[in-house]
């Protein structure tokens, strides 16, 4: 669906200068959006809860959007504090109602499954209207990470757009990587929108540098776009930042999977230094299953690792970044 063939209400440019508050929304599926109109300019879309055990995002956008009114916005900021309130309100990862994962659905369909739907929503009614889009992840309820910003690797000014939003989010260091199907910035990629990710700590909560991070990041982002005037020069932190051609580096999934079901011992810490071989952990067998140790598959800092203790066969129990 082309931006112009939207409903007006839901057409950005048709809407009023000032602060709206909008409802998308499809079968089964929807979302309220908030809506800062300024002067002509691009729109920036941001959004928490794309998975709904992910607490960080939905949290500082709210608060956005009870106290920032701004003066001199050029363009439209549209925030949506939670986009999958199924998996939100169910408290977990993915759709209650298809077992979906939304960050795999997109671009989605119209006719298609809850998931999928939803993402198809989302991407014909909002990322089509957008030129900037951040998604803001955590490693959700099961996990805890070293917080990061990263974006998909492409060339020519939508990477060097890209770098610039992550390098605003300059407390956290930057992974990025090459496409991988089904996210939002998959979809924010076909339509060549310049689009990042960001995942704080998760574990089920909010830590406060997380939340403090984000707002910073995001009042940074504003300025570095141009959508709000600056007061003064930026003034960010280097930022470590790591770019591979391996698909599979960042892909959270893939790694240290559990062997069989059972109870998961880690003998790691978040953020610690590990070496190739390694013990990352135990997963104790419940039902006449022995021990399996896990041991590293390289030598890298511990970015993720799993928190839950009952893993499934297959769950992923740690990932190492080469940082
Ligand atoms: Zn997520």
């Amino acid at each position: 669906m082309a931006a112009s063939s939207l409903p007006s209400h839901l057409n950005f440019s048709r809407l009023t200068k000032g602060f709206h508050t909008l409802r998308f929304s499809t079968r089964g599926a929807g979302f309220t959006a908030y809506v800062w109109r300024g002067e002509p300019g691009p729109v920036l879309v941001v959004n928490g809860a794309t998975h709904g055990d992910e607490y960080e995002g939905p949290t500082v956008l709210r608060q956005w959007t009870e106290s920032w009114r701004p003066s001199g916005l050029k363009g439209t900021v549209v925030f949506i504090p939670v986009l999958n309130e199924a998996a939100f309100y169910a408290g977990q990862r993915c759709h209650p109602g298809d077992g979906g994962n939304l960050a795999r659905s997109f671009p989605g369909r119209g006719n298609g499954r809850v998931s999928q739907r939803l993402a198809w929503l989302f991407d014909t009614q909002v990322l089509s209207q957008a030129q900037h889009y951040i998604d803001l992840h955590s490693a959700g309820a099961a996990y805890q990470l070293f917080p990061w910003v990263g974006y998909v690797t492409q060339s020519g000014a939508l990477e060097s757009t890209q770098r610039a939003m992550s390098a605003c989010f300059d407390t956290f260091w930057c992974w990025s990587g090459p496409y991988l199907p089904g996210r939002t910035l998959s979809a924010a990629f076909a339509r060549g929108v310049a689009a990042i990710y960001v995942e704080c700590q998760g574990a089920g909560g909010v830590d406060a540098g997380d939340a403090a991070a984000l707002d910073r990041g995001l009042h940074h982002v504003l300025v570095r776009l141009g959508y709000v005037p600056a007061r003064g020069p930026l003034k960010l932190k280097r930022q470590v930042e790591r770019i591979t051609r391996d698909v599979d580096e960042a892909h959270l999934q893939v790694h240290h999977p559990a062997p069989h079901d059972g109870l998961f011992v880690p003998s790691i810490q978040l953020a610690a230094a590990v070496r190739r071989g390694q013990v990352i952990g135990v997963v104790h067998g419940l039902e006449g299953v022995g021990a399996s140790v896990v041991k590293a598959e390289r030598a890298g800092k511990v970015v993720l690792l799993r928190r839950q203790r009952s893993v499934r066969k297959g769950d992923a129990l740690a990932t190492l970044a080469p940082i």
